[in-house]
């Protein structure tokens, strides 16, 4: 079918994203600038700052892709302070973010439970409650789930990783701790607590085919999310997955791939926030300002203090792991302004998909 048919479908289906995902040469600009119009129309080209802050490194958890994985004790271990935590975030209410993630290990002992809660107080009251927050800590239960909300958590990033429930063993060791319906339900549990709920994939793993992506564009729409970061996957030398990377895809290849997906997506899901990803700018310094061109809206600087930002190696080449805080804030400002987008500053940036979502369930 001609791309220019496709595009101007109402309901994209699996075959559609499937031919939107391979396409190349004129077509590929074709849907870029698609995509682009879509974003525009809708969440306007306003771009969301978020000041990321990586708390930790320590986890409970041995994914096979990732760097910090419990069993990799080439990582050397951090856990920042209260006071470096709560400095990082008054330097983003001081610097118009409007909005900050706590990001690190995943860890479910009552002593981080707890600690948490209290940050998130803490940061509520610095900022006097001006200063959105979104977490990413993993799976937690209902319980805690609803204490960090009622502690002034308002968003959740949990990716799913991947749709393709065999993929994800392949990629996961095989236990309890890592289990696909379990991160799947933990997605349904946020959505209860009332947070505004994000998830995403890794691009390009090995064993990934087109069609898993497919499938995970038409799972993200399935889970009503609100807004979604992925970005392509990277290896990491002191992981197991590194033995298989004959099987991937040049990391080209996982970046154009990593675009489409992102177009695509804002042709599934126009109201959504789609973050543009640090592992987009790992592969190529102006990654992410491609993804904001065609289609993303948020951006996430990291404003972790320089001394651990080192600690936090997903991925080999992790960009920014030398730029303090002040200069990330730079350059990203500049590179968003080049991608022809505007920042949005001392706003929280809610996704309309959810504020619709709220006005539909009441
Ligand atoms: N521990 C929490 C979790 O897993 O949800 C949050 C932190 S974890 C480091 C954040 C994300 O990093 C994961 O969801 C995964 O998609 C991504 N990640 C880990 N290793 C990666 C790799 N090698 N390449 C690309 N992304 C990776
Ligand atoms: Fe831990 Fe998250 Fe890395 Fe998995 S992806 S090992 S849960 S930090």
């Amino acid at each position: 079918m001609e791309i220019g048919t496709i595009l101007r479908k109402t309901e994209l289906e699996k075959a559609d994203l499937i031919r939107l995902l391979n396409c190349t040469g004129v077509e590929e600009k074709q849907l870029f600038q698609h995509s682009q119009a879509i974003r525009n129309q809708t969440v306007g080209n306003g771009v969301h700052m978020r000041g990321l802050i990586e708390i930790s490194n320590i986890c409970i958890k041995d994914c096979l892709y990732c760097g910090i994985r419990k069993s990799n004790h080439q990582a050397k271990r951090y856990e920042l302070s209260d006071e470096e935590i709560i400095r990082s975030a008054l330097f983003a209410y001081e610097n118009h973010y409007g909005s900050v993630v706590l990001q690190g290990g995943e860890r479910n002992d009552p002593d981080f439970i707890l600690r948490i809660e209290h940050l998130l107080k803490e940061i509520k009251h610095l900022s006097h409650d001006r200063l959105g927050i979104t977490l990413s800590f993993g799976e937690q239960s209902e319980e805690t789930y609803q204490r960090w909300f009622d502690a002034g958590a308002h968003r959740y990033l949990l990716r799913i990783e991947t749709s393709n429930e065999n993929l994800y063993r392949k990629i996961h060791p095989n236990n309890r701790l890592h289990d696909f319906h379990t991160r799947r339900n933990c997605l349904r549990l946020l959505q209860k607590c009332g947070y505004q709920t994000g998830t995403g994939v890794m691009i390009g793993l090995p064993f990934q085919k087109t069609e898993d992506l497919a499938d995970d564009l038409l799972f993200l729409k399935s889970m009503d999310i609100d807004m979604v970061g992925m970005g392509p996957y990277l290896e990491h030398r002191d992981t197991p997955l590194w033995a298989f990377r004959h099987l991937l895809g040049s990391q080209q290849d996982r970046l154009r791939w990593g675009l489409h997906m992102v177009s695509c997506l804002r042709l599934l899901m126009p109201d959504i926030n789609i973050a543009a990803t640090t592992a987009l700018q790992a592969i190529d310094p102006e990654g992410r300002e491609k993804a904001l061109q065609i289609g993303a809206n948020v951006i996430m600087p990291n404003i972790t203090p320089l001394t651990n930002r080192g600690n936090y190696r997903l991925y080999e080449n992790k960009p920014g792991m030398d730029e303090g805080a002040e200069d990330s804030t730079r350059r990203l400002i500049e590179s968003v302004r080049k991608s022809g987008c505007e920042i949005r500053l001392d706003q929280w940036g809610d996704s309309l998909h959810f504020q619709e979502r709220m006005k539909n369930r009441t």
